[in-house]
C-alpha cells in the first residue's frame, strides 16, 4: 500500500512573515495527518524559515530545483549538498515552468534526478504534456519520452527512490483540472511503463497528480487507484485549501 504524499510547491512566492503564518496554521493540524506524508517546498531563501517552523512535526522539507553539478563555480546556483545541509529531504525536478521558461530538457532533468539521488535527496520528477500535444494525441508518447530519459540516466533500480508527478501543462495554474478519468489513465500508463522494466518498482513508486488541485476536486482525484498524492501549486499558498487537500488524502 503506497502512502499518499501531498507536496506544496510555493513557486516564487512568499516572505518570511507569510511563511511563518502559513506554516503555523498548517502545523496546528499536522498531528491529524499521521497516515499521509506532507512536504513543503518553499523558495530556497525560505527553506530555513520553513525548516524551523516545521521542526517539531512530521512535515518534510523540499526544494523546487537543484543544480546538476557538485559545488563549484556556478554563480547563482544551489547544489544538492547545500539542500541536504539545509534540511531538505525532497527536491522537485523538471517542473514544466523550469522546462518552458528556463530551458530544461529531458537530458538535464535526468542529470538533476541523478544528482539528487547521489546526495540522498528524493527527486519528484515532473512529466506532462502541453495542450497542443494532447490535442494531437501525443500525450502518452511525450510522457513516455520524459520518463524514459530519467530512467536511462538513473537506472530502473533507482526509480523506487523517485516520485513522479504527472502534471499536464494545460492544467498548471489555469484552474483547469484533468478529470479523474484522464488523470488515472495517464497514471496507469506511467505505472505500466515502469512495470515493463521492473514490477517491484512499479508497485512502490508514488505517482502524484498536479494541476489545479484544490480541496473541492482533491477527493475524486486522490480516490483513483494509481494517484498516490498531489503536487499542489497555487492552493498550497492558502492554508485552508492545503489542509483541505491533506484531509482528502
Ligand atoms: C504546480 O506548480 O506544480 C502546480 C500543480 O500548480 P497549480 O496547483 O497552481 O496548478
Amino acid at each position: 500500500m503506497r502512502k499518499k504524499l501531498i507536496v506544496g510547491n510555493w513557486k516564487m512566492n512568499g516572505r518570511r512573515a507569510m511563511a511563518n503564518e502559513l506554516c503555523s496554521t498548517i502545523m496546528h493540524e499536522m498531528q491529524n495527518f499521521k497516515n499521509i506524508d506532507v512536504t513543503l517546498c518553499p523558495p530556497f531563501i525560505l527553506l530555513d524559515e520553513v525548516r524551523k517552523m516545521t521542526a517539531d512535526s512530521e512535515c518534510m522539507l523540499g526544494a523546487q530545483d537543484l543544480d546538476m553539478h557538485n559545488d563549484g563555480a556556478y554563480t547563482g546556483q544551489v547544489s544538492a549538498g547545500m539542500l541536504k545541509d539545509a534540511g531538505c529531504e525532497w527536491v522537485i525536478i523538471g517542473h514544466s515552468e523550469r522546462r518552458t521558461l528556463f530551458g530544461e530538457t529531458n537530458l538535464t532533468v535526468g542529470k538533476k534526478a541523478k544528482q539528487a539521488l547521489d546526495h540522498g535527496l528524493k527527486p519528484i520528477v515532473c512529466v506532462g504534456e502541453t495542450e497542443g500535444e494532447r490535442k494531437a494525441g501525443q500525450e502518452t508518447s511525450i510522457v513516455q519520452g520524459q520518463l524514459q530519459s530519467v530512467i536511462d540516466e538513473i537506472g530502473i533500480d533507482s526509480c523506487k527512490d523517485m516520485t513522479i508527478a504527472y502534471e499536464p501543462v494545460w492544467a498548471i495554474g489555469t484552474g483547469l483540472t484533468a478529470t479523474p478519468e484522464e488523470a488515472q489513465t495517464m497514471h496507469a500508463f506511467i505505472r505500466e511503463q515502469l512495470d515493463l522494466q521492473h514490477d517491484e518498482t512499479a508497485k512502490a513508486c508514488r505517482i502524484l497528480y498536479g494541476g489545479s488541485m484544490k480541496q473541492d476536486n482533491a477527493g475524486s482525484l486522490l480516490g483513483c487507484p494509481d494517484i498516490d498524492g498531489g503536487l499542489i501549486g497555487g492552493a498550497s499558498l492558502n492554508a485552508g485549501e492545503f489542509l483541505g487537500i491533506c484531509r482528502s488524502a
